[in-house]
């Protein structure tokens, strides 16, 4: 490696200093036994379905087992937390196995999720329980296919342990089954790598792995001479706009835009509470810990960026002898996110470009939306195939939750087409163009909270077939699938407050 690591090699919790990530042997699991895989991520990776179905890759991606030439760590770094700053927190139960390099060429870090204690673990296990790494699992990959930046997940492998974890609702600790989840990117960089040796004003340590990242991660900006860390900066901030500018379209939420969960390279990192936007509520989190706050809300995720890219340039600002750069990147984040926004709402509603007043009409649609407690993914996903002109709200049926809701809103919603209508006359849009553009931003399915519960109440049976059915369907959200209209309903009612669904927190 190129950076500093811990020389200190023995286990046992502790403060870093002076080191990127600490040298760790995954902790072996009783029984390691594959429940899932991603087939492309496994074909991404060189890896064939008979690689796949070996003893030998459960016990590889279970912990049990190292390839020739893995050298596991896990990463160093800190982060802000709700807003406060936390100091160390590093990868608590992640290990990074090894990179690969891929036929292709690509680069590809390999990490575990769940493996076992590390010098990071503070005052936890280092384990993840079945129900968040089912979450986990699908969630990567579904964001993937969905278009949206993210890490990617190739293998879930039970270890035939259980591990204890406090239910909160009912206050007694509870016995669950043990998971590890294989995860694949680039790089797990986040921005509390950065701030970390900032804290400590260790300014050679954030030098190093400010190089360290461009030349690995951003090697298109080398060469450039200076003001390469201005570049490099600027270019974090678009990355996570535009990331941000997914988030919103397909109506995910995060629920821990804690900084050490946002990642340099602008990919959705770390899937714990997270949830999706059922109907369109931009106050909604899924995340329990944060339901006073609500500072992980869906609405107020891309001001969330902003204010952790802030943190993140404070912490590089001590590479900078003046901050204009810095300053002027974070200006980068917004004409971004603005262009980005403005393109989802021209995809969104099929239109050729989106013009000013044409922000204004997507805004009272959501007004609308959220009076009419209206589904968000059927809504938009109904709408290119409803006539403007005279439009028939029996197309958008299943989009409704509340039918006294419905109708007191259906009179404003009426004006809006009216108005929709008139905005679509002025543009000279064939009809087809039109709707593949909504269909291409507006996505048939998404992983609905309760979609993935039942594919975890199965899994905790024993029978892992919901998983694969959903990563299946998720793996083509833009195409209508026959037969697979169960997996494009709105939430049911039983969904609604269960806990366990409903009710998510941090670090499961
Ligand atoms: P999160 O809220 O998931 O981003 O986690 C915050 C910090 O807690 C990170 O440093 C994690 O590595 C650590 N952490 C979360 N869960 C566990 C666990 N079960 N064992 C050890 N560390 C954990
Ligand atoms: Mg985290
Ligand atoms: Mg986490």
């Amino acid at each position: 490696r190129d950076l500093p690591g811990d020389p200190d090699l023995a286990p046992g919790i502790r403060q870093v200093h002076g080191a990127a990530y600490s040298r760790v042997q995954p902790t072996p699991v009783a029984a390691p036994r594959l429940l899932a895989h991603s087939v492309d991520m496994a074909r991404r990776l060189g890896f064939t379905e008979t690689d796949v179905a070996s003893p030998e890759f459960a016990r590889v991606f279970g912990g049990n087992a190292l390839l020739p030439g893995m050298e596991p760590f896990s990463a160093n770094y800190g982060g802000h937390q709700f807003g406060t700053w936390a100091g160390q927190l590093g990868d608590g139960r992640a290990i990074t196995l090894g990179e690969m390099i891929n036929a292709a060429g690509e680069r590809w870090e390999l990490q575990l999720k769940g493996a076992g204690l590390t010098p990071y673990s503070r005052n936890a296990d280092g384990r993840a329980v079945l129900r968040s790494s089912v979450r986990e699992f699908l969630c990567s990959e579904a964001m993937h296919h969905l278009g949206v930046p993210t890490t990617r997940a190739l293998s879930l492998v039970g270890t035939g342990e259980s591990v204890e974890r406090d239910m909160f609702y009912d206050g007694h600790p509870e016995m669950e089954p043990g998971a590890v989840v294989c995860r694949v990117a680039p790089s797990f960089i986040r921005f509390g790598n950065f701030e970390l040796p900032a804290s400590r004003n260790d300014a050679e340590l954030l030098r190093q792995l400010a190089d360290f990242c461009i030349r690995r991660d951003f090697p298109h900006l080398r060469g450039r001479g200076q003001p390469l860390y201005a570049d490099w900066f600027a270019e974090v901030c678009e990355r996570t706009a535009v990331m941000v500018a997914h988030w919103i379209r397909v109506g995910f939420v995060h629920g821990v835009m804690n900084t050490d969960n946002m990642s340099i390279l602008g990919l959705t990192i770390d899937y714990g509470p997270y949830g999706w936007i059922d109907n369109f509520d931009p106050g909604w989190t899924p995340n329990t810990t944060d339901r006073h706050q609500r500072r992980y809300r869906y609405g107020q995720q891309p001001q969330v960026a902003y204010w952790n890219l802030g943190r993140l340039a404070g912490s590089l600002s001590l590479l900078f002898d003046d901050v204009t750069p810095l300053q002027d990147g974070l200006r980068r984040f917004v004409s971004r996110y603005m262009e980005a926004d403005r393109a989802n709402t021209a995809g969104k509603l099929g239109l050729d470009e989106c013009r000013d007043d044409d922000t204004a009409l997507m805004q009272s649609l959501q007004a609308l939306m959220t009076d009419g407690e209206i589904d968000m993914t059927l809504f938009f996903r109904g709408l290119a195939a409803v006539d403007a002109s005279a439009p028939d709200f029996e197309r958008l049926d299943e989009a409704f939750y509340d039918p006294e809701r419905r109708e007191a809103v259906e009179p404003a919603l009426r004006e809006w087409f009216a108005r929709y209508h008139a905005r679509l006359s002025r543009q000279d849009l064939p009809e087809d163009v039109r709707r593949a553009r909504m269909d291409a931003a507006n996505p048939r399915y998404v992983l609905r909270n309760y979609l993935a519960q039942e594919a975890i109440d199965r899994a905790t049976q024993g029978d892992m077939d919901g998983v694969t059915e959903l990563l299946e369907v998720m793996r083509r959200p833009y195409e209508d699938q026959p037969g697979r209209e169960a997996y494009a309903r709105r939430r049911p009612d039983w969904a609604r407050e269960r806990a366990g669904c409903s009710m998510l927190s941090c670090s499961s």
